[in-house]
């Protein structure tokens, strides 16, 4: 899940690896490192998130260099196993994002020609592996390439030689080149938002090829076929890449607050580019939606809309556990993929089996340039901006509304769905401008800290809300949260609840309702405390979060308190709430 940063051009390189790294960041704070070439290769690695952006990667200027930021795989978090990885005659160094899957047989037979190992990463069998190639073949571009070749597993590598030159090779985890609007800089990333604000065009790199620089000149290359290849330039234009705060404590609260944004952003899509896309999915036989984490909690939403509104018959995959339906899906059947980095290694999988079975793939995602988005026989754009927080917040909110509006288009009521949008922004706007509610959720929080299992009751349009609102609990407090269909209480987790038990519940005005209420009974009679999200009060509610009625984008309006808890109590246990332990928010690597 690694982010790899190169930079050729007038800056001071390490500088802008730094400002790079710090958008990829995202992608793994286990550790970072950058080199740069100047008469020779100087490296300077750190074990942790960047921070600071002044902190100087102490590097003397350079022209051309490359970085990594890391979330580890193989090889403990230090200082000495953060990439990149140097040569053993400092000719080259090396860095990668993924896993190296046989990277065992490849270091014995590496050790029985008397190669040594200095850390345990997967990654520093690559750089002896070219190595020994260069060894014989004494031509280091070839040399990589050749060696790229032995390598199992989805990888990206980038190496920065002595001489200046970078060359980059990609299977599976993303590479992407930018280039300056003057054409004097080129930048090599994991993503396109990390060099937004400086490059107009860019280069997508496609699984197979490898990118060269050398002197001012960008060569592409077939990796198997080891011929040149033509590269086509793709503008860009990402507005609001800025990363910042704004004022805000931290990401996620900012990224909370920039919902009705979002939602705006959606609706300001054109219903007519939909047309085709709502025909295709009348017409399949059956429609899956797919995702992992987050994003597979929104793929179900999603396919709950469609089956209440549209009427298709639409099953939710996860993204790692799809694959007993391979010989269940026919091209005659399609697939809808929301994904913030549009990168997740298990989605992209299932999604390269199924196209080439001619299964008609749809993606809704918020990272111009990516593999999903190329993937797609329908590309739908989130355009919520940089989501920075490894929590996602506005984007599952955007992906789940997209949900809504695709449905209803579906349902020949697209018209109708905007308005709601519409409506929904405006309420969510007040809602977050409303301080006795962040007050209100803030106080609940701090209770809910000192609990040790937290328990959240949803049914029909709010089962999803309720575990989403589980996973951002996990995610940023390390509070043990169970997410429960209310109907199913009753048949097993009744037995956990006992005086004093926390029990978050989402109702909404629907058919749902008294159900769900029953179960609140049920469980309060045995002494839980229930924290109410509803529009009405109820006397079974110990603690009561009050939200407007938004009739069938209620469940939408109840994620956002679901946040803001989660927030808020990640801030009273002193978490760092952008970056929780462990994750990161672009999974590359299976
Ligand atoms: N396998 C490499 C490591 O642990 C890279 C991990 C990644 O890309 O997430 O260092």
């Amino acid at each position: 899940m690694c982010g790899i940063f190169g930079y050729v051009g007038k800056k001071n390189a390490s500088q802008v690896i730094l400002e790079g790294l710090k958008r990829l960041e995202y992608r793994g704070y286990d550790s970072w490192g950058i080199a740069v070439a100047a008469e020779e290769i100087l490296v300077n690695k750190k074990v942790g998130a960047i921070g600071d952006l002044n902190r100087l990667s102490g590097l003397p200027e350079a022209r051309v260099g490359i970085g990594h930021t890391r979330w580890a795989t193989h090889g403990g978090i230090t200082q000495n196993n953060a990439h990149p990885h140097f040569s053993s005659d400092e000719g080259f160094i090396l860095a990668q994002n993924g896993i190296v899957e046989n990277y065992q047989s490849l270091k014995e037979m590496l050790e029985k020609k008397g190669y040594n190992f200095t850390t345990q990463t997967d990654t520093e069998v690559i750089v002896r592996l070219i190595e020994s190639k260069l060894k014989l073949l004494k031509n280091l571009k070839e040399s990589i390439r050749t060696a790229f070749l032995e390598l199992k597993g989805r990888n990206t590598i980038i190496v920065l030689t002595k001489d200046s030159q970078i060359i980059a090779v990609r299977n599976g985890s993303p590479l992407v080149v930018g280039i300056s609007p003057d054409s004097q800089e080129y930048f090599f990333s994991s993503d396109t938002l990390s060099f937004a604000p400086f490059a107009r065009k860019i280069v997508v790199i496609d699984n197979g090829q490898m990118i060269f620089y050398q002197s001012g000149r960008l060569d592409l290359y077939d990796v198997s076929k080891n011929s040149k290849l033509p590269y086509r330039f793709e503008n860009i234009s990402i507005k609001n890449s800025k990363v910042d705060k704004e004022g805000y404590d931290h990401f996620m609260i900012k990224e909370i607050h920039d919902t009705p944004y979002v939602i705006n952003q959606l609706i300001s899509q054109r219903i007519d580019d939909y047309s085709k896309f709502a025909k295709d999915l009348k017409q399949a036989n059956n429609v899956y939606t797919i995702g992992s984490g987050t994003a597979g909690i929104a793929a179900a939403q999603i396919a709950f809309y469609l089956r209440v509104f549209a009427k298709i018959s639409a099953t939710n995959l996860i993204g790692a556990d799809a694959h007993e339906y391979y010989d269940l899906i026919t091209k005659d059947d399609l697939i809808i993929a929301p994904s913030q980095s549009g990168e997740t290694a298990d989605v992209l999988e299932v999604l390269e089996i199924l196209r080439n079975k001619g299964v008609k793939i749809a993606s809704y995602v918020n990272m111009l340039g990516s593999t999903m988005t190329r993937l797609s026989d329908y590309s739908f754009l989130t355009q919520a901006g940089p989501e920075i927080c490894v929590m996602s917040t506005k984007v599952f909110t955007s992906q789940i509304s997209w949900g809504y509006l695709v449905s209803k288009i579906a349902s020949g009521k697209g018209e109708e769905a905007l308005e709601d949008l519409t409506i929904l922004a405006q309420t969510i706007e007040k809602f977050l401008n409303t301080e006795s509610n962040h007050q209100n959720i803030k106080e609940i929080a701090k209770k809910l800290s000192r609990k040790k299992d937290i328990f959240l009751l949803g049914k029909y349009q709010n089962f999803n809300i309720v575990k989403e609102g589980m996973v951002k609990i996990i995610e940023g407090s390390y509070i043990h949260a169970h997410g429960i269909p209310s109907g199913d209480l009753k048949h097993y987790a009744i037995t956990l609840m006992d005086k004093g038990v926390p029990v978050i519940v989402a109702v909404s005005n629907d058919q749902a309702k008294f159900d769900v209420m029953n179960a609140v009974s049920q469980v309060r009679t045995r002494g839980a405390e229930v924290v109410g999200i509803s529009a009405a009060e109820n006397d079974n509610f110990d603690f009561f979060i009050k939200v407007p009625d938004t009739g069938e984008t209620s469940a939408i309006m109840n994620i956002i308190p679901l946040q803001l808890l989660a927030y808020y109590m990640a801030v009273e246990l002193g978490h760092n709430v952008d970056k929780p332990r462990n994750i990161a928010k672009s999974v590359t690597v299976k």
